[in-house]
């Protein structure tokens, strides 16, 4: 079997109003990611981390910011896009560990819709931590939100 793994990284600046979707799932109506998508950084880090796993480059590559077709565009499509032709490869993930920074809102009430969210499109274990930044940096301030992902894929060759 042909085991390879992933990370994804990713950040983004807050806004006030608007929504803040993580993992799918809508977690505050009144703060949003400064983006050119909807700014899912838990979508955007996982996709990393199945392009890193498969050596296919990044996310900006495959979902350029500059094109209009990515406007405002939910992040699932963007996940979707990239399982389509991991599966067309033959290859499947196998578990996802994704880790949300944020200072706000508290995403423990959200946790089970997120996973269920990710698990129903990746066919697989996902784990979802949430996590503040301890007052530290951007993040920690409130002014930004960030994801980190790893996951684990196989194929056949
Ligand atoms: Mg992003």
């Amino acid at each position: 079997m042909n085991y390879r793994i992933g990370h994804g990284y990713d950040i983004h600046r807050l806004q006030i109003g608007g929504k803040l979707i993580l993992a799918g799932v809508q977690v505050a109506d009144s703060i949003s990611p400064v983006a050119h998508s909807d700014g899912d950084v838990a979508i955007h880090a996982l996709v990393d981390a199945l392009l890193g796993a498969m050596a296919w480059g990044d996310i900006g590559q495959w979902f350029p910011n500059s094109d209009p077709r990515w406007k405002d565009a939910p992040s699932v499509l963007f996940l979707e896009n990239v399982l389509e032709k991991l599966t067309a490869e033959e290859f499947h993930v196998c578990n996802a560990d994704i880790t949300i920074l944020a200072e706000r809102p508290k995403l423990l009430p959200h946790r089970p819709a997120m996973v269920k969210f990710l698990s129903d499109r990746l066919h697989c274990p996902v784990n979802v931590k949430a996590g503040t930044n301890e007052g530290c940096d951007a993040v920690g301030r409130g002014e930004a939100i960030a994801a980190h992902a790893v996951v684990l894929v196989v194929g056949k060759s």
